[in-house]
């Protein structure tokens, strides 16, 4: 099922390959988000990486079989494309219930949550995307719901308003965020499990690259999915993506096989480099480096700086540059690191990453 991020900003003018945020035409989303559907893991089993979170997952699903209830309102955080989506179906599936996918921008009035909420069976789990943001109301429908399993509905207005509660059934909210600082403390308390993915390494990433080669029948060498896995920026989402376009550069060149070279030929044609930097990331340090003389900059001057949107370099590329250490954040605003001075080819100014 595909969750329709409503509250994105559509691509400026095109330039470079955008491997993460480009826009698609809906004819394109469809056919991409049916291509998605067949790779994603349907089991625990399938899934790889995020051991210690698989473990309290499966600790967390005996549990609740054997005492028959539904698992407790969970929490996912970590940067887009690590697998929350993902897991959320998953835990449905191993738990036999149905799994409701929305986000929260598609939350917009109260009739939204309701109607969602009175849809529910026992066990079943709703997944709210991007649960940070929720609106106020939509957010306090969801406190006694999350509590009491309980539905309090204002009807009327003024003095003769009055509220009335209607029973809902056990269900499971599981939340997913790219950024957990920004929920409220009411929100936040109500999760019985606050869980963090993490940027998968690149054995993980080449597995996941195999195991995607496999079911869409594309030959590939184990050197062929590690040059891809390297430049996926830790991410299963990018590694799948990187996947197709060098099996449509394999076909296009009539190669056979998926290898090291031919990997490599394709990837420096996407212009993703060999950290998994793509144009715009490029641009966002060459922009912090040259025109703010290396930081720090605000989010702000970065965004109107680079004709980029706040939000997704907030969400979707400065997590991965500060993973990599390419980015520092500091409370005066972003820094250019060395190495991201050394990977432009570029000399780094004395001692300007130590300086903070
Ligand atoms: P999120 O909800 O965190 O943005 P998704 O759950 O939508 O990310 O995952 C993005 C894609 O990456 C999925 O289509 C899935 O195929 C793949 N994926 C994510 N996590 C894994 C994993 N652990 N193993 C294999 N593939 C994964």
């Amino acid at each position: 099922m595909a969750i329709k991020r409503s509250g994105d900003n559509p691509k400026p003018a095109p330039r470079g390959e955008d491997l993460l945020t480009a826009a698609k035409t809906p004819q394109e989303e469809k056919s991409a988000d049916a291509a998605e559907e067949k790779i994603r893991p349907q089991t625990l089993a399938d899934y790889i990486g995020q051991k210690d979170l698989k473990e309290v997952l499966g600790i967390v699903i005996g549990a609740a079989k054997a005492r028959q209830d539904p698992i407790d309102h969970l929490l996912l955080y970590g940067p887009p494309g690590l697998g929350k989506t993902t897991l959320s179906l998953i835990l449905a599936k191993e738990m036999g219930v149905n799994c409701k996918i929305t986000a929260a921008p598609a939350l917009e009035r109260p009739r939204d949550i309701t109607g969602l909420l009175l849809s529910l069976q026992k066990g079943d789990i709703l997944f709210i995307d991007e649960i940070h943001r929720l609106n106020r109301l939509t957010e306090e429908l969801l406190y006694p719901a999350m509590e009491d399993y309980r539905l309090d509905i204002t009807m009327g207005k003024g003095d003769s308003a009055k509220i009335r509660s209607l029973a809902l059934a056990k269900f499971t909210l599981i939340g997913a965020t790219t950024k957990v600082g920004s929920l409220t403390a009411p929100l936040r308390d109500r999760f019985g499990l606050i869980q963090r993915l993490r940027f998968y390494d690149l054995e993980e990433l080449r597995r996941i690259i195999l195991r995607s080669a496999q079911i869409l029948n594309a030959a590939i060498t184990a050197d062929g999915a590690e040059t891809i896995a390297l430049r996926s920026r830790g991410t299963p989402r990018v590694a799948n993506r990187l996947l197709k376009r060098v099996r449509d550069y394999a076909q296009v060149k009539g190669s056979s096989e998926i290898t090291s070279e031919l990997a490599t030929a394709a990837l420096d044609l996407y212009q993703v480099d060999k950290r998994g930097l793509d144009w715009t990331d490029r641009l966002l340090l060459t922009t912090l480096i040259e025109q703010f003389q290396g930081g720090p900059a605000g989010l702000e001057a970065l965004a109107a700086a680079t004709g980029e949107d706040r939000k997704t370099i907030e969400d979707v590329y400065e997590p991965y540059l500060l993973q990599i250490g390419y980015l520092n954040r500091t409370p005066r605003g972003r820094i250019a690191t060395r190495a991201a001075y050394l990977h432009l080819g570029l000399t780094a100014p004395f001692l300007l990453d130590e300086l903070f």
